[in-house]
């Protein structure tokens, strides 16, 4: 069995075992690209809060330890982390240690079945990578009611007009726009590169907030 024929089945298992709305595969940024990610809801009645689920997966033959730490690596993008290795008869107590140790999950994988073994910590990872790893999911979030939207789905921004408040009304879309003075700022500052003529920071209105909050500003005309 070769890892990348197990990965569906772990998405899979992300959507039903852990309520993920969301998963990818092989999904990241230069720095490193994770396995299976899967995004789910924890914020209650209150929050559009959302968690990521990173997971590393292996297909019983590599160093335990090593791929432990390629899992521990994706704390810089995800909340949880594990790593899922095939395992007949379970993970050995020093195994479990290891994970422990290190602070990640473990999930079996025994044929098509899937158990988790060890719960993740929690972690908090920087919001430039947690919102980037979420984009490339084509996941944003909304900066009026702070819950987790699609951006689009085979088009980047399919769903959301840019910087045009009437459009976004009209064809029930969000809406995306740009921040010039943060863009001037962090370029003078020699923290972002890029086009001096352009701004990529980006920010995102979801369209149930242009429904039924800004359309209410057009209701006058
Ligand atoms: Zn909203």
């Amino acid at each position: 069995m070769r890892e990348k024929e197990l990965y569906p089945n772990v998405a899979k298992w992300l959507e039903k075992e852990h309520k993920c709305f969301e998963t990818g595969i092989n999904k990241g940024l230069k720095y490193s690209r994770v396995d299976v990610v899967g995004v789910r809801d924890v914020g209650g009645d209150l929050s559009g809060e959302v968690e990521i689920i990173g997971v590393e997966v292996k297909a019983g033959r590599s160093a335990f330890a090593t791929s432990c730490g390629q899992a521990y690596g994706y704390k810089v993008y995800a909340n949880r982390v594990y790593l899922a290795d095939i395992r007949e008869e379970g993970f050995s107590h020093e195994e479990t240690q290891i994970a422990s140790n290190l602070g990640i999950g473990l999930i079996q994988i025994k044929g098509t079945r899937i158990r988790e073994i060890l719960s993740s910590p929690y972690y908090d990872p920087y919001a430039n990578f947690r919102l980037r790893m979420l984009e490339c999911l084509h996941l944003g979030t909304c900066r009026l009611c702070g819950s987790c939207f699609k951006l689009g789905e085979d088009r980047r921004y399919g769903n959301l007009a840019r910087e045009n408040v009437r459009k976004a009304i009209q064809q029930e879309k969000g809406i995306l726009c740009w921040n010039r003075e943060t863009s001037e700022r962090k370029r003078s500052m020699g923290i972002r590169d890029g086009r001096e003529d352009t701004t990529y920071q980006r920010r995102f209105i979801c369209p149930d907030c242009v429904y039924h909050l800004l359309s209410q500003l057009d209701a006058g005309e």
